[in-house]
């Protein structure tokens, strides 16, 4: 029997395609990894990853839409490329739900110039304002008032115009959604599509308030501590959502929000959760007391090896996105073994490169590091991550507003 080849679609290589590596080595699978990145050399990384332009099709940097185009041209099983493309359109998604009587918001669609009049587009307040297709809460910014949504439609589109999102190549990069805010706790999902049927892997609650005016993420904790009836109610509105997007195979994380009105689905991604976070999930099968990560569940889907039996295991489990506190160049890291010695830590990876620049959000979009711990109960877990991360103290020193244009501060 020849070997199974898997494709993996990865807009960068990282923790999550050497996670990948590690469990298709274990399960004997081939991987060859898709990837946008300058393919000018000779396999310059040594790894045989066949190099693509994801702007294409449709100038569009799309990592798992080129995906859906491939597997699609190649006959295999996965998502429709059109539900895969409206999950790269905040403004699509929200006609989707919207259209499938799900829960939404309302919502606008805002050209970012001329600067726009909150009066003229009937904007009430609070609102939040997006880029249309960055993610990881990039850009992101809630407005209470007229003022507020002047200076965040402002600090909207230096951040789109930023040469690193430029670079980017996204369709929709003169746009953004305007949409009401949704008070409430919130969730996100990881699940998983099987010929259309969601299963849920995993409901993360996330203790701490996201009430804005930015909205990067911080403590993940698993396994949901909300009324079993309410965590019943998200997973249909999770099924709801993936069916209303035509989504059909793969991975899924997605994001929602809960209050007196109901369950409100935010986002659905068709992809895995993302970098290092998918430590904080462990599976056990009914034979092996061995624990597999997410990336093995999700090859053993994709080659057909038995993966149904795999639950995720018994304790909870969480990680904390570490937060950037202010935009500057990281100058030091102190803590990390006192960090490391809480108990319940299971560990700690700081991601941030030492002397290079790093943006808290609006502009921001990737964490100083990563700390995980694993208990018997949510609480201790969430506990831990605090306690972790009171040790630890980073050292940013602010650059000048002229040596970095597109993350000058809004002032006023
Ligand atoms: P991204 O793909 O960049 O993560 P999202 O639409 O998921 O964009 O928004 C990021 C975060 O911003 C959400 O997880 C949520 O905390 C907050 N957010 C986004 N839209 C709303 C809204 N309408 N009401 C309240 N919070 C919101």
């Amino acid at each position: 029997m020849g070997v199974k080849r898997v494709l993996v679609f990865a807009g960068k290589l990282g923790y999550q395609t050497r996670s990948f590596d590690e469990a298709a080595r274990k399960l004997g699978v081939a991987l060859t990894f898709v990837t946008d990145r300058c393919h000018q050399l000779e396999d310059p990384w040594g790894d045989r990853a066949i190099p693509v332009h994801f702007e294409s099709p449709e100038a569009a940097a799309y990592t798992v839409l080129e995906a859906a185009y491939v597997a699609r041209g190649l006959g295999l099983a996965y998502n429709h490329p059109a539900g895969v493309e409206a999950c790269r359109s905040k403004l699509r998604m929200r006609e989707v739900f919207r259209d499938a009587g799900l829960r939404v918001p309302w919502f606008r669609g805002v050209a970012l110039r001329p600067a726009p009049e909150p009066a003229l587009l009937g904007i009430s307040y609070p609102c939040v304002l997006k880029p249309v297709s960055l993610s990881a809460s990039q850009g992101v910014v809630r407005a209470n008032d007229r003022e507020e949504f002047l200076a965040a439609a402002e600090r909207v589109q230096r951040v789109l115009e930023s040469p690193e999102v430029l670079a980017s190549r996204e369709a929709h990069l003169d746009e953004m959604i305007v949409e009401g805010y949704i008070a409430g706790k919130e969730v996100a999902v990881e699940g998983l599509l099987i010929d259309g049927t969601l299963r849920v892997l995993a409901i993360f609650d996330k203790p701490d308030p996201l009430e804005g005016p930015y909205f990067e993420e911080t403590i993940y904790v698993t396994p949901s501590r909300l009324p079993e009836a309410q965590q019943r109610e998200i997973e249909g509105c999770a099924a709801e959502a993936v069916r209303a997007l035509g989504l059909s195979q793969g991975p899924v994380h997605a994001e929602f929000r809960i209050n007196e009105d109901g369950v409100w689905p935010l986002e659905v991604a068709p992809r895995p959760i993302g970098g290092l976070c998918a430590r904080a999930l462990r599976f056990v099968g009914d034979a092996s007391d061995e624990a597999i990560g997410l990336e093995e569940l999700l090859l053993r889907q994709a080659v057909e090896m038995p993966f149904e039996n795999w639950k995720r295991e018994a304790a909870a489990s969480g990680v904390m996105m570490i937060p950037v506190p202010s935009s500057g160049v990281l100058e030091s890291v102190e803590g990390a073994e006192l960090a490391g010695a809480i108990p319940h830590i299971v560990g700690l990876e700081i991601t941030a490169r030492l002397h290079d620049y790093i943006a808290a959000w609006p502009e921001g979009s990737s964490y100083l590091g990563f700390l995980f711990a694993r208990a018997e109960a949510a609480e201790e877990v969430e506990g831990a991550l605090r306690a972790a991360h009171r040790k630890l103290r980073f050292a940013i020193r602010a650059r000048l507003a002229v040596e970095h244009p597109a993350t000058r501060r809004v002032v006023g």
